[in-house]
């Protein structure tokens, strides 16, 4: 699949530099670890270890201004950065601080949160949740009921919130919660952080359909919480969380990835499969993956330096949630009655020839299921496109 972008000549020296870069500094076992998984992220181990060297490198906030450490990157160098990572096999970055909470704290967080929060995040010293979702609220996240009540110094936060992914490796936690009920139950609801470590949270594993321990549940029993770990305003965390939204679903390009596991996929077809249909079914796939890199071009071209991506992310979460589904099922086709047997694999391995690289297919298959349910459905990106983009109301 060879598709040269039109890049001016400073995007390819640009692009050449990042190659150089992942040539050097993108160890073996990393590109391996990528590969094997199965799960919505890599482990914290592998993520953390590349988030050091982005870090040494001063790339990891490319999503951030200067001013907190970004990289005053353009928006088509971000594109081609993440692209060329993809394509390498470069483990994704976890995105619950650097692109979830990290742009809510330099947007609408106090001087004090920006100065102790941010450094943190771009040095892997604190590891983020997000809790959003609940037993009773999802789609519906405004039926939220997980309250903080204000105590003066402090907030007393009970309930539990749901689909919590990584907070078992987690140090902090970002959660939107009740401080008031009110008429409208968008409102009277807060941004607040909360340390993992604070007397009354616990965790309880939830394993997906694919095998693999991602997602948790976090309950809150009169946990205490400083005052001064509230975001912004009380009561407008509903805007806050609707602002980190756009970030979580369009906020970086997942085509390169998209792109990489189609390249995969021809590598160990072409040992198991002439089968026209096959043939026919992967180059759709194909054309598919081109008009999603040229969407996330037109969208990401029109992002202003540290601020969201706009209300277009919902189209970019939609397409290329349905395409990672599309490829997992037909490399699943391809490998045929083998996927079963695939389905016991070990994923902490580092050394795998290239035919191991099937090993993690069905499990990756049964966990992407998810992809068009979590960071809100593809119902849900439907209304939000058909309303706010559309003007369809
Ligand atoms: C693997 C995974 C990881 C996750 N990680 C996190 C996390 O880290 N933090 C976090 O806070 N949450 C997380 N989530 C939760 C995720 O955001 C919710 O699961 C999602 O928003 C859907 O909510 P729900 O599961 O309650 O389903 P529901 O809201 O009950 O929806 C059920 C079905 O009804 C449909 N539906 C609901 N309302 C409408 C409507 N208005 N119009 C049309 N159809 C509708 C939905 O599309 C869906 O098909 C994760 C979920 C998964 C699966």
């Amino acid at each position: 699949m060879s598709l040269d972008f039109a890049f001016g000549v400073e995007e390819r020296a640009f692009r050449e530099q990042v190659r150089q870069f992942l040539d050097t500094k993108l160890p073996e076992h990393l590109r391996i670890a990528t590969r094997l998984n199965s799960a919505t992220f890599v482990s914290k181990e592998i993520a953390q270890e590349w988030h050091s060297i982005l870090h040494r490198q001063g790339w990891l906030g490319y999503l951030w201004p200067v001013e907190y450490g970004g990289t005053g990157w353009s928006p088509i160098q971000r594109f081609i950065f993440e692209r060329e990572c993809a394509l390498a096999d470069a483990p994704a970055l976890i995105p619950m601080g650097l692109r979830y909470v990290g742009p809510v704290i330099f947007t609408f967080g106090s001087p004090q949160q920006k100065e102790y929060f941010l450094p943190r995040i771009l040095n892997g010293e604190h590891y983020w949740a997000q809790g959003f979702s609940e037993p009773g609220a999802g789609s519906d996240l405004a039926a939220l009921q997980c309250r903080a009540d204000n105590k003066g110094t402090h907030y007393l936060v009970n309930g539990s919130k749901i689909w919590t992914t990584h907070a078992h490796f987690a140090n902090w936690i970002f959660c939107i919660l009740r401080t008031s009920k009110s008429a409208k139950s968008q409102d009277g609801v807060s941004f607040i952080l909360i340390n993992m470590q604070s007397p009354g949270i616990r965790i309880e594993p939830i394993i997906t359909l694919g095998g693999d321990h991602d997602v948790n549940q976090v309950f809150f029993d009169d946990v205490k919480v400083p005052i001064e770990n509230l975001v912004g305003e009380e009561g407008r965390g509903w805007q806050y969380a609707k602002f980190l939204l756009e970030y979580e679903r369009g906020g970086v390009s997942v085509s390169g990835k998209i792109r990489r596991d189609i390249e995969h996929l021809v590598n160990f077809a072409n040992r198991l499969t002439n089968d026209r249909i096959f043939n026919h079914n992967l180059t759709r796939l194909k054309i598919r993956v081109l008009a999603l890199e040229a969407t996330e071009l037109r969208v990401m071209s029109q992002m202003k330096p540290g601020r969201p991506p706009g209300k277009e992310s919902s189209i970019l979460k939609l397409v290329s949630a349905q395409l990672e589904q599309d490829v997992s099922k037909l490399a699943v086709d391809a490998i045929g009655n083998k996927a079963l047997r695939l389905f016991e694999h070990d994923t902490t391995q580092t050394k795998a020839t290239p035919i191991d690289f099937t090993m993690p297919l069905m499990s990756r298959y049964l966990n992407l299921r998810a992809s068009s349910i979590y960071g809100g459905s593809n119902e849900i990106q439907r209304n939000i496109i058909a309303s706010h983009v559309l003007g369809l109301r």
